[in-house]
């Protein structure tokens, strides 16, 4: 049942809860965060894995500054949103994002699929591996467009997996590349098992908290050669521009083209980075969860807030909405 809208001042905040999720937000977000929390309750599952059980917190942000606020020095995902998977928060943008910030509801599909993934497999998973998953759940199949003129796809040829984890919080063109790797690595992955995807070795990983274990249980190859495969088919696809970076002249025709692509690209992101750049780990989780508990404090008092440490009991019997 959607909670009837407070009785209003108009600037109070609001809060809608239904089945595992509690949106809050502003009453000047309100039309999104109802379309945000149909579609959570809509398509609640997520492949491979089992339905997830986890209350979650989505936090709409009514503009650039609250947001700030409430996710700390932390760097969100595409300046859009970001999950806090121990706390069973999501903060998002709310309508006054810019429209970089991509679709809300792709978007906020993306951050619960983290969450889902963490519900089942804690810290097991390599970053790689969670924005791979993430992607692939939310269905951001564009992503890999990005490879086309990815300048260091071009100039570097394949990155390993592991490489991939330090670069999702870098300069944007490499963290773009790096989703797009990522989404293609776990596609590739589930694609081993036509019929069963990830499903058996998500139990394998759990099982042994090996993924190399997994990976040969389930698919019968090595996490070499599953990577090796992920490295040459995508070189195959997109890598008519990668094998010429080998060759300098080509490479240097080819800059000409790509060069300005990549400038507008980073005249476009050069807003985004400078605020991820001012991340500082140390003020982040105190900031964020006061700001909340003051957000749901206002709201109701008596629950405590689900941005504090309390919030991962929220699914405990006597700790739930009614
Ligand atoms: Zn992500």
């Amino acid at each position: 049942m959607l909670a009837p809208a407070a009785v209003a001042q108009p600037n109070a905040p609001l809060r809608l809860d239904r089945d595992r999720f509690t949106v809050i937000g502003y009453p000047s977000d309100e039309q999104l965060m109802r379309s945000l929390l149909g579609a959570a309750v809509e398509r609640d599952s997520f492949p491979w894995l089992p339905r997830p059980r986890a209350r979650v917190v989505i936090a709409v942000a009514p503009d650039e500054r609250r947001f700030r606020e409430w996710i700390g020095p932390a760097a969100p995902e595409w300046g859009a949103a970001i999950a806090f998977p121990a706390q069973r928060t999501i903060i998002m943008q709310g309508r006054a994002a810019g429209s970089d910030a991509g679709d809300p509801r792709v978007v906020l599909r993306h951050e619960l699929a983290h969450l889902a993934l963490e519900e089942v497999l804690g810290d097991l998973p390599p970053r790689w591996f969670h924005e791979g998953y993430a992607s692939v759940a939310a269905g951001e199949w564009g992503r890999e467009e990005v490879l086309a003129t990815s300048v260091a796809l071009l100039l570097r040829g394949m990155p390993t997996l592991d490489s991939l984890n330090a670069t999702f919080d870098g300069s944007a063109p490499r963290a773009d590349a790096a989703y797009a790797l990522a989404h293609r690595a776990v596609a590739e992955l589930a694609a081993l098992d036509p019929e069963r995807g990830l499903t058996l070795f998500v139990g394998y990983w759990l099982e042994t908290r090996s993924m190399e274990v997994a990976i040969r249980r389930a698919f019968g190859v090595t996490q070499a050669q599953f990577e090796e495969r992920w490295r040459q088919r995508t070189r195959r696809q997109y890598g008519a521009l990668a094998i010429v970076a080998d060759l300098s002249l080509a490479a240097a025709l080819l800059m000409t083209i790509v060069v300005p692509l990549y400038l507008a690209r980073r005249r476009r992101d050069r807003r985004r980075l400078e605020v991820m750049r001012a991340a500082d780990a140390a003020a982040e989780r105190a900031a964020r969860e006061s700001a909340l508990a003051a957000l749901l404090g206002e709201e109701e008092g008596a629950r405590g807030a689900p941005g504090a440490r309390g919030a991962q009991g929220a699914d405990e019997p006597g700790a739930s909405t009614p």
